[in-house]
């Protein structure tokens, strides 16, 4: 049984319905947006979120606007009634991996392209990409020292992988790492330590007592963030423990006399950020690094996905995806969800959009928008922006600071 699906250059398709069955339930699962279309019962529009199917009528989905949807869902694979998009691919014996790329061609069209590799082939692309993607921004270049941030979980450990895998093609720096305690699990910590002997790194490991005296806290720096969480806003939580593990780092660099830092954010971490960025009108600088005040971030992650990543690790090392969720505080908003998820299906329907919008991100900012000025938190060297959109500044302090200055959970004189 099926439902006719009609686009507006006077095509049909047939949709397969079962009787009692919901008509959203037919548009979600043809992965049709419900913005999309209406539904029409025997010519009259019905709400097509309630709608239950009844054979003895005539039903019919209507795209409200002209636009190649048929033909996106087919290049994606979604729809298998048209071609498939594996035409003329090679493949290999043990498929492990398919990369689709859609590529902008002449006269406003996108081709459609994709590689399949098997185990081997996908660590050696792989490690070549994140080669290419740091070199080609600059990320190293020969005689800097960088501090790698690492929280122990599963993208800083691919990090020192990728760092140390492909060492000899990178140019000559020294690298060293700092581990915040705090919101670490210590499994976390213990990786974290592990990791350093593995590569052959310094290592800071930052204990609670540091992060309370460098907020002047007056409880422990856990107590402090569930005061934020009851008390101030939950969604906030993320940002809170995040803003104490980057001040950590930022005093370790200052202390090390480090101008670059390395973090793990991916390519769907950037991609949520500027997201996130449209949605509250707040800049996120660069795609690939950014500066602020004295110290340079780069995330030389920033080509490969959280489920390239994934595989990578699953390729080379079974085990190291065997341990549990990450970081502690990991639980925030459903609205950073969501952006997540926006991002994720950007990436999904147009497989390469993060590139063009990292791209077009950083030339934004270059050219046309100017960026805020940052400081330096007076209490916990953090760099913070300042400016149109952010908090008042005349305290000296952040917003962490001023926070937990508000909730009383810390002692008021610097
Ligand atoms: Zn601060």
């Amino acid at each position: 049984m099926y439902i006719e699906f009609l686009d507006r250059l006077d095509r049909k398709f047939h949709l397969d319905i079962e009787p009692r069955e919901i008509i959203r339930e037919v548009i979600a699962r043809n992965h049709i947006p419900f913005d999309a279309v209406i539904v029409r019962k025997d010519g009259e529009v019905v709400d097509d979120w309630r709608e239950v199917y009844d054979p003895a009528h005539d039903y019919k989905v209507h795209m409200v606007r002209a636009y190649h949807l048929p033909d996106i869902l087919a290049l994606n694979g979604l729809w298998q009634s048209r071609a498939t998009p594996d035409a003329g691919v090679e493949i290999p014996a043990e498929p492990f991996y398919t990369k689709r790329h859609f590529a902008h061609s002449k006269g406003g069209d996108y081709n459609a392209t994709q590689i399949v590799f098997g185990r081997e082939e996908f660590v050696e692309w792989i490690e070549q990409m994140f080669v290419d993607g740091t070199i080609s921004q600059n990320l190293i270049e020969d005689g800097d020292k960088v501090l790698l941030a690492v929280s122990g979980g599963k993208d800083s450990l691919a990090l020192g992988y990728f760092l140390s895998r492909t060492k000899h093609r990178l140019p000559d720096y020294s690298l060293s790492a700092v581990h915040v305690m705090a919101f670490s699990k210590p499994a976390e910590t213990s990786y974290a330590i592990k990791m350093a002997e593995t590569f052959e790194h310094p290592l800071t490991l930052v204990e609670d007592d540091e992060l309370v005296s460098a907020y002047r806290l007056r409880v422990t720096p856990r107590e402090a963030l569930s005061q934020v969480c009851d008390k101030v806003d939950p969604s906030y939580l993320i940002a809170a423990s995040h803003s104490m593990m980057r001040s950590s780092v930022e005093r370790v660099a200052r202390r090390d006399g480090i101008k670059k830092v390395g973090f793990g954010l991916m390519r769907e971490d950037i991609l949520t950020s500027i997201v996130k960025s449209m949605f509250v009108g707040f800049p996120f600088g660069g795609s690939y690094k950014g500066m602020q005040n004295d110290i340079e971030f780069i995330y030389p992650l920033w080509p490969i996905g959280k489920k390239e990543l994934t595989l990578y690790l699953e390729a080379l090392y079974p085990d190291s995806n065997k341990q549990g969720s990450p970081v502690t505080f990991q639980r925030g908003s459903l609205v950073r969800d969501a952006h997540y998820m926006i991002a994720e299906t950007m990436e999904t329907i147009l497989p390469g959009s993060s590139f063009q919008m990292m791209e077009g991100q950083q030339r934004l900012f270059e050219s046309y928008v100017r960026m805020p000025e940052f400081r330096v938190c007076k209490r916990c060297e953090m760099s913070f922006q300042v400016g149109p959109g952010a908090l008042p500044e005349a305290s000296g302090l952040c917003e962490l600071c001023q926070t937990f200055t508000n909730l009383g959970v810390a002692d008021d004189v610097d």
